[in-house]
C-alpha cells in the first residue's frame, strides 16, 4: 500500500490546528478512533496524520472483547483533574468537545449504540470549519460526542478514549516496541508531561490490544510505521529523542535519525507549557 493510499482509507485520522480556546480546528486521529478538535482560527495550520483499520472486519459484539482487554485507567491519578484547570472551561482537554470530537467505525459506533446511551453522533455547530471538518471524517467512520465527562461511562468509553495520548510506536523494520504520544498535545496533555505516571497494567493492555489488532490487521501495522517514521522526521529536524514508553517496561529516547534506543530516568523526561511551568515552582502540585 502506497502512504497516500492512508489519505483515503483512514480509519482512524487525526487532524489538528493549534490555537487554544475555541477558535482553531483540530482533528486528531489514531488507532480505531478518530478525534476532531474544534478550536477556531487556525484552519491553515492543519496538521493530519492517517491511519487504516479496517474495521468491517470487526464486528459489533467484538468490540465488547476489545474494550474489555483494555479497562485500565492510564495512572492512578486522575489525569483529567491535573489538565482540566488549564482548560479555560475547566474540562479535561480530550474530553472536551470544544477541543475534540471523538470518531468511532461504524461497527464500534453501532455496539455503542446497541449498549450505551453514553454517545450521540456530532451535529456541527457551524457551516465552515465544522464543514472542513466533516471532510476529514474517513469513511466508514462518524463522528460522535458523548455526555460529557461528568456522565463519562468508562465501560463504553471509545478506544480512542482510552489509547490518548498514546499511538503504538513501530520502527522502521516494522516492530511494534512501544508507545510513543501525539506530540501535538504536548502543551495541553498533563499525562505527556509525565510519562512516569504510567501504569504498568495500562501500559500491559495497550500493548495487548495492539498486538492482537495488528495480528488481525497486519496492514495497521503499516499504518502505524508510517505515522511513526513521520514522528521521526520531525524530531529529526527539530534535534529531538523521541519518548518511548517501551514494551518492556522501560522508558527510552529514541534517536529519529537512527532508532537508537537509550534507556533513561523517567523523572528526566521533558515537561511542556504549564506543566513545566509548575515543575519548576517551589510546590510544584500546587
Ligand atoms: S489524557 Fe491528557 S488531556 Fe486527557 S484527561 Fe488525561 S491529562 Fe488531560
Ligand atoms: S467518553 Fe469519557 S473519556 Fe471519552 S471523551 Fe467522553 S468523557 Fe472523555
Amino acid at each position: 500500500m502506497r502512504h497516500t493510499d492512508y489519505t483515503r482509507q483512514a480509519a482512524i485520522h487525526f487532524i489538528r490546528a493549534r490555537a487554544g480556546g475555541l477558535s482553531s480546528f483540530d482533528v486528531r486521529h489514531n488507532v480505531p478512533y478518530l478525534f476532531a478538535f474544534r478550536v477556531a482560527e487556525l484552519l491553515a495550520q492543519f496538521v493530519v496524520c492517517y491511519t487504516v483499520l479496517k474495521m468491517s472486519t470487526f464486528t459489533p459484539a467484538e468490540f465488547a472483547a476489545l474494550y474489555a482487554g483494555f479497562e485500565a485507567p492510564i495512572s492512578a491519578l486522575n489525569c483529567g483533574e491535573r489538565c482540566a484547570p488549564h482548560n479555560e472551561h475547566g474540562v479535561p482537554f480530550c474530553c472536551d468537545i470544544r477541543h475534540a470530537v471523538p470518531t468511532a467505525y461504524q461497527a464500534e459506533w453501532e455496539y455503542l449504540q446497541q449498549n450505551s446511551d453514553l454517545w450521540r453522533l456530532w451535529q456541527p455547530q457551524d457551516e465552515g470549519a465544522s464543514a472542513e471538518l466533516l471532510d476529514q471524517v474517513p469513511e466508514g467512520q462518524v463522528l460522535i460526542a458523548c455526555r460529557g465527562h461528568l456522565a463519562c461511562q468508562r465501560s463504553f468509553r471509545s478506544l480512542t478514549c482510552r489509547a490518548f495520548p498514546f499511538f503504538p510506536y513501530v520502527t522502521v523494520g516494522g516492530e511494534f516496541i512501544g508507545l510513543s504520544y501525539y506530540w501535538e498535545y504536548e502543551d495541553r496533555c498533563w499525562v505527556v508531561s509525565n510519562l512516569r505516571v504510567v501504569d504498568p497494567l495500562y501500559l500491559a493492555e495497550f500493548v495487548a490490544t495492539f498486538d492482537a489488532l495488528f495480528e488481525r490487521l497486519p496492514e495497521e501495522r503499516e499504518v502505524f510505521r508510517y505515522f511513526s517514521s513521520r514522528m521521526r522526521r520531525l524530531f529529526g529536524r527539530r534535534h529531538r529523542a523521541i519518548p518511548l514508553l517501551h514494551r518492556n517496561g522501560g522508558y527510552y529516547r529514541v534517536t529519529p535519525r537512527n532508532g537508537r534506543l537509550r534507556r533513561v530516568d523517567p523523572q528526566k523526561l521533558p515537561r511542556f507549557g504549564v506543566y513545566k511551568i509548575a515543575a519548576a515552582m517551589p510546590f510544584p502540585d500546587e
